[in-house]
C-alpha cells in the first residue's frame, strides 16, 4: 500500500467503490502467501497466532460509507461467533504483542471503533453485550460530549462493562503534520483525559487519518503509550511492529464479514 493511503483516514476519505475495489486488488495480490497461512491456522502447527482488528466507525442508520447498519453489525458479529472467534480486549492483545509468553485464545478477534460516535454507545455496545463480545473504542477527547459523539459517562459506562477505550488524540489532526510539540500534546492530554475518566492506565492510539511518522512513534513511546493502530490492511501477529499495527476496515458497501476477511486480512507486519 502507498505512502499517500497510509495517510490517509477512513473517517476523512471521500470514498469512492472503484478505489476500494483496486485497493482491495492490489492488497489481495500482495498478501496471497499470507492468505494461505490464514488458511491453514494455528492448528497447522506453525504456532502463530493470528489476530485480525477490525476497524469500524459507525453501527446505525446514516449512509455513509463508514456507517454499518444494526442488523449488519449483528449478522458479523454472528458469523464471528459461528466460525469460532473469541473477541479479546485491547489489554489481552497489547499484553500478547509485547511478551512472547502470553496466549491468547485459538481464534482471537479484536473489534476498534474510531471516532466516538454516539451510535457506538447506543448501537455497537448493547449488540456486543447481547453476544457477549467485548469492543475497542478509540476517542477523540477534545469532542467527548459534543453532538453525535459519546459523553464522558457513556465512555465510563462501557469501560465499566469490559469495554476497552483508546486514544484517538484531542482533535484529530494528522499527527505527521503537527510539529513535536503539537503532537506530544495531542497524545499526552488525551491520554490523561481518558486515565482521569478511567482510573486505569490508557496506552493505545489509534492514528487519526492513519498519519504517523516515526517521530510520532518516539514521542508515543515516550509518553507511556505501548501501541499504535494505523489504517494499514492486514492481520496482526506477535511479531507486528508494536505502533504499526494494521487493521481491517469494515464498510458499508462490503459484503459479509468472511468476504472482508478473505479479502484484507494479509499479514500486515511491515
Ligand atoms: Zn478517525
Amino acid at each position: 500500500m502507498d505512502v499517500a493511503m497510509m495517510q490517509q483516514d477512513w473517517g476523512e476519505m471521500t470514498l469512492s467503490r472503484r478505489r476500494f475495489l483496486k485497493m482491495c486488488v492490489s492488497t489481495a495480490v500482495a498478501v496471497s502467501g499470507s492468505q494461505l497461512l490464514m488458511t491453514l491456522g494455528t492448528s497447522s502447527g506453525l504456532g502463530e497466532r493470528l489476530v485480525p482488528v477490525l476497524a469500524y466507525h459507525r453501527v446505525g442508520f446514516t449512509t455513509s460509507d463508514l456507517t454499518v447498519s444494526l442488523q449488519r453489525f449483528k449478522n458479523d458479529l454472528q458469523q464471528l461467533k459461528a466460525d469460532g472467534y473469541t473477541s479479546i480486549t485491547l489489554q489481552d492483545f497489547m499484553r500478547f504483542i509485547d511478551d512472547k509468553n502470553v496466549e491468547l485464545p485459538e481464534k482471537p478477534v479484536l473489534i476498534t471503533f474510531d471516532d466516538g460516535y454516539q451510535d457506538n454507545y447506543e448501537h455497537a455496545f448493547p449488540i456486543l453485550e447481547q453476544f457477549g463480545m467485548v469492543g475497542s473504542f478509540f476517542v477523540i477527547t477534545g469532542m467527548l460530549g459534543q453532538p453525535e459523539r459519546v459523553t464522558p459517562e457513556q465512555v465510563k459506562e462501557m469501560a465499566r462493562h469490559g469495554m476497552s477505550i483508546g486514544s484517538h488524540t484531542v482533535s484529530h489532526r494528522a499527527l505527521a503534520e503537527l510539529s513535536a510539540e503539537e503532537a506530544s500534546l495531542e497524545l499526552t492530554m488525551s491520554k490523561a483525559t481518558l486515565e482521569d475518566l478511567l482510573g486505569a492506565e490508557v496506552s493505545a492510539i489509534a492514528y487519526p487519518r492513519g498519519s504517523y511518522s516515526e517521530e510520532t512513534i518516539a514521542i508515543g513511546k515516550s509518553c507511556g503509550y505501548n501501541a499504535g493502530f494505523t489504517v494499514k490492511e492486514g492481520t496482526c501477529i506477535k511479531h507486528s511492529p508494536d505502533f504499526e499495527l494494521s487493521r481491517i476496515p469494515v464498510f458499508r458497501f462490503d459484503g459479509n464479514l468472511r468476504q472482508i476477511l478473505r479479502k484484507r486480512a494479509g499479514l500486515g507486519v511491515g
